[in-house]
């Protein structure tokens, strides 16, 4: 008896990455902060949504100076 794992092999198709948060697809990904305790990549929405929580009012924009 044997099976056929035909997810695995779906899954090596669409190597894009999903955002930790909304789970779509990420055309731009974001690295998260590690105090925000996140696993995995965020979509640019999910990532500036995460920097309003976390340091509100002070930054708008900061994800420019990451890399
Ligand atoms: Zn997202």
């Amino acid at each position: 008896m044997f099976f056929i794992s035909s997810r695995k092999s779906r899954s090596t198709l669409g190597l894009k990455e999903k955002c930790a948060i909304c789970s779509q697809e990420i055309k731009l990904p974001f690295k998260p902060m590690k105090e925000w305790g996140i696993e995995g990549t965020l979509c640019g929405d999910c990532y500036s949504k995460k920097i309003h929580e976390f340091y509100p009012g002070d930054h708008v924009r900061v994800n420019k100076h990451l890399d």
